[in-house]
C-alpha cells in the first residue's frame, strides 16, 4: 500500500509498536490507574473500549461518551496516545471531537461494508491514525476491502490488526489464529503496519505470551494487548486481561528477530527452494498433460470422468508414502485433493 505515513512520528522504525490498556473503560479511577502504571513501564499508547460490541444484549456495552473525558485525562496526565473502538459515524464524530489519537474498527464492524463505509465517510479529512481489525470470519478480501474504504477516505496513518477468527469448533484459542491469513495480507499489502492482538486470539491470559512471541517471529510490527489492574474483576474479557506488571514481564521476555534480512547461507537455501519449486511446477504440468490425455480416452470410450475407486486408492497409497517420508498424511491429502480437483476440471 503506497503513500502511507507512520502511525505516529515518535515511533522508532523497527521497534514493535505496543498499545495496551483495558478491554473497556469502566471508571475514571480504573482507566487512570492502568494508564499510569503502563506509562511508568514505558508504554506510549493506551487503549480502552468506550463503546463495546457485545454478542448478546444485556451485557456491559461500555460507559459511552463519558469515558472519552477519561481518555483525554490520560492524554493530559501521561502524554500517552489514546485509542478507542468506533462502530458508527456518531462514535467517530465524538471521538475526533474529543481528540482521540487513534481509532480502531472492531472485528464485528469490519465484516460489514455498509458500516465501514459510513465510518470511512465520517473520517474523511481527519488527521487520525486508524487500525482495521480482521473481520470475524477468515475472509481476506473483506478485510482488505475495509482497509481500502478507510484509505479511500484519505486516511494515511493506517494499520491492520490480526485478532483471530471465530470458529465453530472448540479449540485452544478463543479466536483461531489461522496465521496464513495475515501472512497473505502482508503479501498483498506490503508496507501496511500489521499488529497482533494476542488477547482476543487467546481468550486466556496464559496464552498471551506465546501468541505475542509467534507474532514477533512472523515479523508483525507490533501488539495491541488488553491490560487491567485487577483483571479478574474486569467488566468485559476478564479471562484474557493481564496486569500491567505481567504485561511488562511478557514484553521483556519477547525475543525480537532483528538480524539483517539475508545471510549467504539463507540465500543459498532460498536458491535451492526456488530450484525445487521449478521442478515441482514442471512435474505438475506434466501430470496435468497426462490427465488431459486420460480425459480424451474416457470421453472416446464413454467412461465417466470421476473414478472414485481409483481416487480413493491414490489418496491411500500417497498418504502412507508421505508418512514414511516424514510428512503428515493430512498435508499430502490436501495437496492431492487440490491436484485432483484441477485434473477433473481439465478433463471436463
Ligand atoms: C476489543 O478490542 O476490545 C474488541 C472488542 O476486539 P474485537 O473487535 O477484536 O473483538
Ligand atoms: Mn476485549
Amino acid at each position: 500500500m503506497e503513500n502511507l505515513k507512520p502511525l505516529f512520528p515518535e515511533l522508532v522504525p523497527g521497534e514493535p509498536v505496543i498499545i495496551a490498556g483495558p478491554c473497556s473503560a469502566e471508571s475514571e479511577e480504573q482507566v487512570l490507574a492502568a494508564a499510569e502504571e503502563l506509562h511508568a513501564g514505558g508504554i506510549g499508547m493506551f487503549r480502552a473500549g468506550v463503546w463495546k460490541p457485545r454478542t448478546k444484549p444485556g451485557g456491559f456495552e461500555g460507559v459511552g461518551v463519558q469515558a472519552l473525558g477519561w481518555l483525554r485525562e490520560v492524554r493530559e496526565r501521561t502524554g500517552m496516545r489514546v485509542a478507542t473502538e468506533v462502530a458508527t459515524s456518531h462514535h467517530v464524530e465524538l471521538a475526533l471531537a474529543s481528540g482521540v489519537d487513534m481509532l480502531w474498527i472492531g472485528a464485528r464492524t469490519s465484516a460489514n461494508p455498509f458500516a465501514v463505509q459510513e465510518i470511512a465517510d465520517a473520517m474523511r479529512g481527519a488527521d487520525v491514525a486508524v487500525l482495521v481489525k480482521n473481520p470475524i470470519s477468515p475472509d481476506l478480501e473483506l478485510w482488505i476491502g475495509a482497509i481500502e474504504r478507510i484509505r479511500n477516505s484519505g486516511i494515511r496513518r493506517l494499520g491492520a490488526v490480526h485478532r483471530g477468527f471465530s470458529s465453530y469448533e472448540q479449540s485452544l484459542y478463543r479466536n483461531d489464529p489461522q496465521w496464513a491469513v495475515p501472512i497473505e495480507l502482508r503479501r498483498r499489502l506490503p508496507g501496511l503496519p500489521l499488529l497482533c492482538d494476542p488477547s482476543h486470539i487467546g481468550g486466556r491470559r496464559e496464552l498471551v505470551a506465546d501468541i505475542a512471541q509467534r507474532a514477533m517471529d512472523l515479523g508483525f510490527d507490533g501488539l495491541i494487548v488488553e491490560s487491567h489492574c485487577t483483571p479478574d474483576r474486569a467488566w468485559s474479557d476478564a479471562a484474557q486481561q493481564v496486569t500491567p506488571s505481567e504485561l511488562l514481564r511478557i514484553l521483556g521476555g519477547l525475543t525480537l528477530r532483528t538480524a539483517p534480512e539475508v545471510s549467504s547461507s539463507l540465500a543459498e537455501s532460498r536458491a535451492e527452494i526456488d530450484h525445487i519449486d521449478n521442478e515441482l511446477l514442471a512435474l505438475l504440468a506434466r501430470r496435468m498433460k497426462i490427465s488431459r490425455a486420460i480425459g480424451s480416452y474416457k470421453r472416446e470410450h464413454g467412461m465417466p470422468i470421476l473414478q472414485p475407486q481409483r481416487y480413493e486408492e491414490l489418496l491411500r497409497t500417497r498418504a502412507a508414502q508421505s508418512e514414511r517420508l516424514g510428512m503428515s498424511s493430512e498435508f499430502i491429502c490436501e495437496i492431492l485433493r487440490a491436484i485432483h480437483e484441477e485434473s477433473v476440471r481439465q478433463q471436463l
